[in-house]
């Protein structure tokens, strides 16, 4: 069985993001970058999947320079090789344009054998729009589950648990399919040490648009479909107010929430 997760690099939610004025796209060069925590669920999947059936572990990540330290630290935890798309007419693509890069470097990655899983975070902790899994799907003509906190292979099947709100559904797909996974589905393991030395060793492709047979006419900025038209920054924090209570304490609260339309 041959595996695919997608693990995005997102700017560190710890550090000040910020936005370059030229184009009022995020810079991502401001902040360091870390492996997307919700694609580390899909990772751990992948590797316990590996782990009870024979499976090799693929990698995929779209973004600059720096996104292929996901790929390598999705690589101590156990998978067996990476992708990084990379090119510098990617910067200012939208959804759409992400998950039509993913979409051909997935074709590309079936070439050397079927892809049968295609794994991804529910959301990613920068964007956190949820919709990559789902472009990616169609694009790919692929049935797709989403979602999942809970998940089994069976004999040309995907099934997974979906916990709702008010219910719960389990739900089966033929593979190959698309699957996203929440963060309730496992607890993702840490690099050993035995696996950071190995990561070195695992190799990494490098592809353009042009690898991918995509034009770079088709993703960027001047192919999106949304774009920010305009940022302020965030207003310093002010410091709270304290309410003594004196026996009035939750009318005060009460009106303060009203008074910030919070109920
Ligand atoms: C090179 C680059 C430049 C960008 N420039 C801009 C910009 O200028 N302005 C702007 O607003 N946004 C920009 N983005 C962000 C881009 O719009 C989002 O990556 C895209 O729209 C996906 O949305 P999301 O992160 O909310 O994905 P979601 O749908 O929330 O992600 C769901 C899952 O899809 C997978 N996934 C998502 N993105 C990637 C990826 N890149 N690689 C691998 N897996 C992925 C992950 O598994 C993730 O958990 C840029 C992204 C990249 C990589």
């Amino acid at each position: 069985m041959k595996i695919v997760v997608l693990v995005k690099h997102v700017p560190d939610a710890q550090g000040e993001r910020t936005f370059n004025a030229s184009d009022n796209t995020t810079d991502r060069t401001a902040v360091d970058g870390l492996l997307s925590e919700l694609d580390e669920y899909a990772v751990e999947e992948a590797l316990k999947l590996k782990e009870s059936a024979e499976a090799e572990v693929v990698v995929l990540t779209m973004g600059p320079a720096d996104a292929v330290d996901a790929v390598r630290k999705s690589l101590q935890m156990g998978a067996d090789s990476g992708v990084h798309v990379l090119d510098d007419a990617l910067h200012g693509s939208d959804a759409p344009a992400t998950s039509l890069v993913l979409a051909h470097a997935v074709r590309k990655i079936g070439e050397s054998g079927p892809v049968d899983l295609v794994l991804t975070g529910m959301a990613s902790t920068d964007g956190t729009m949820g919709v990559v899994p789902a472009m990616l799907a169609e694009r790919l003509g692929l049935p797709q589950v989403t979602y999942a906190s809970e998940l089994t292979v069976g004999d040309g099947t995907v099934t997974i648990r979906r916990d709702g709100d008010a219910s719960t559904q389990v739900v089966e797909a033929s593979l190959p399919a698309v699957v996203s996974v929440t963060d309730q589905i496992n607890e993702p393991r840490y690099p050993s040490f035995k696996g950071i030395m190995a990561a070195k060793k695992k190799p990494v492709e490098t592809w353009s648009l042009a690898d991918l047979g995509l034009d770079p006419s088709q993703v960027g900025l001047a192919a999106a479909w949304t774009k920010v038209e305009s940022f302020t920054a965030r207003p310093p924090r002010t410091q709270g107010e304290v309410v003594t209570d004196e026996g009035d304490g939750g009318v005060k609260l009460a009106e303060f929430l009203v008074s910030r339309k919070f109920v």
